[in-house]
């Protein structure tokens, strides 16, 4: 049971979070529970890393201090035992005082590594895990803290390490097993890792969702929940779109595809253990608990509509790269490739004309060192403020016509790349960043108005309409 930061935002989602747990082992079930950072924790302390490695080491520290308050003021919230609480706000305040330390040292170096970044943000999963332990043992719930950074080994790639499968199988097996065994609730922080070294990594932004499957999959688990903010995965995000509707089931692959392609619910890696292990992934509602959410599973029954939800990434650049003779030659789209690779930049999707080669990634730092490379072959520009919207649905397989009724839903909308991957299963188009909110909300108007009740939650949508008197 996976737990995002919303869920453990406050004393009160704390104890949300708990009657959920409780409720699982009264059920019988022996669950193991990862958490995230205590909602906006990760950007507050990614904000006091930089602030103490541009020498601003007040601000950083002041940072700092409201989060120390903050995570006090919660354990103090929840564990009522004074004994207890007084063992848990020192441990916090230790904790604290080892964090301020780094960020002082920060500001007298003035440099952030990554792995120094990895480290400061660590404290968030480690705190916030020690915390609902905490809570759950004050609710009745037979809860071990275990430090997740012996139970995920990852490489060294701080800030989207790669985690070690066998290595987490084998430390799953020797330290969350006896304590199952045991009766006992583990819970561990999310997101945070170790190497071999025992040096703290991360699994990347989002990344508490991956150690839940992880676990999940070392354990050979029943099911891997997802317990976040919404009642599941939605046609599209909710933000952007209030008339998305639930849908009550969907494939891995579709699903994969979803998060890949900039759905936040899900962190892309989430799928892979599940997949592995055919363990099904439930994403849930820790505010509505009793919501059936999200079933993920291989086979996905058929479904009238031709796609399962829309996706947006946004912050991304398309990189043109202009070469008359060079195109068509052998080895062209390798030597390409190859300056991507240099650069460790994945590229999200690609289109060739007779004469260009045009490729969209994440905006980052290293787009002038790329260009600057891929310069030597052709000409280049690139361009930001992009978004890339991805239509996914496993029904959308040898259906005629349904290119021209997505263009045709967003015929007002400039549109830069179009591609179809092989799997056939999403349709994907580049837009500028300004105009992909209005893209969903039309492209959900037009594909969403009939939806099949076998797959979306068309009950809950017609009751918010008719609350809302619309
Ligand atoms: P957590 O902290 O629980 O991991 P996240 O903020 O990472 O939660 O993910 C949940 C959010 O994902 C939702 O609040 C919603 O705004 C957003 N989201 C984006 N796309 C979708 C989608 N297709 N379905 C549901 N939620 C989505
Ligand atoms: N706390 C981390 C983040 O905000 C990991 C997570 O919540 O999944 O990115
Ligand atoms: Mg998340």
């Amino acid at each position: 049971m996976k737990f995002g930061g919303t869920s453990v935002e406050d004393p009160a989602a704390i104890t949300r979070t708990a009657g959920i747990v409780a409720g699982r082992v009264t059920m019988g079930k022996h669950p193991v529970v990862v958490v995230s950072a205590l909602a906006k924790v990760t950007d507050q302390l990614l904000r006091c890393a930089s602030c103490a490695a541009a020498g601003d080491r007040t601000g950083s520290l002041a940072i700092s201090s409201r989060l120390r308050s903050r995570h006090r003021d919660t354990a103090c919230a929840l564990v009522k035992d004074p004994k207890e609480s007084s063992a848990l706000v020192n441990w916090i305040d230790q904790k604290f005082d080892s964090l301020d330390e780094i960020l002082r040292g920060l500001s007298a170096i003035l440099e952030l590594t990554p792995r120094i970044s990895d480290l400061v943000v660590s404290y968030g999963e480690r705190i916030s895990s020690r915390i609902v332990a905490a809570a759950f043992c004050e609710c009745g719930i037979a809860a071990a803290h275990v430090d997740a950074r012996q139970v995920i080994v990852t490489d060294s790639q701080f800030q989207k390490a790669i985690p070690q499968d066998a290595i987490i199988e084998k430390r799953a097996a020797e330290r969350l097993c006896p304590l199952i065994d045991d009766g006992k609730v583990p819970v561990m922080g999310g997101f945070i890792a170790s190497n071999e070294d025992g040096i703290t990594t991360t699994l990347g932004r989002g990344g508490s969702d991956f150690t839940g499957a992880l676990v999940g999959g070392a354990l050979s688990a029943e099911a891997i929940e997802i317990w976040t903010d919404v009642n599941g995965i939605m046609t599209s995000d909710p933000r952007v779109c209030p008339d998305a509707l639930r849908v009550k089931v969907i494939s891995f692959e579709e699903a994969a595809e979803l998060a890949y392609f900039g759905a936040k619910v899900l962190h892309p890696a989430t799928i892979l253990p599940a997949v592995k292990k055919n363990i099904p992934v439930l994403v849930l509602n820790s505010r509505n608990p009793t919501n059936e959410g999200t079933r993920i599973i291989s086979l996905a029954p058929h479904c009238k509509s031709p796609f399962k939800s829309i996706a947006v990434k946004k912050k991304l650049s398309i990189i043109d790269v202009v070469a008359s003779r060079m195109l068509m030659t052998h080895g062209y789209l390798k030597a390409i490739f190859e300056i991507f690779d240099k650069h460790q930049c994945p590229v999200d999707m690609v289109s060739t004309s007779e004469v260009s080669v045009s490729l969209s990634v994440d905006s980052n730092e290293k787009l002038p060192l790329i260009a600057a490379d891929l310069s030597q072959l052709a000409d280049v520009k690139y361009e930001g403020k992009k978004a890339l919207v991805c239509m996914v649905g496993e029904d959308i397989r040898g259906q005629n016509g349904i290119a021209a009724q997505v263009f045709t839903a967003i015929r007002h909308i400039n549109v830069r790349m179009i591609s179809q991957g092989a799997s056939e299963i999403n349709m994907s188009f580049m837009i500028d960043e300004d105009d992909a909110d209005e893209a969903v909300r039309s492209l959900h108007a037009a594909f969403f108005k009939d939806p099949d009740p076998s797959i979306f939650d068309v009950e809950a949508h017609k009751k918010q309409l008719s609350v809302s008197g619309s």
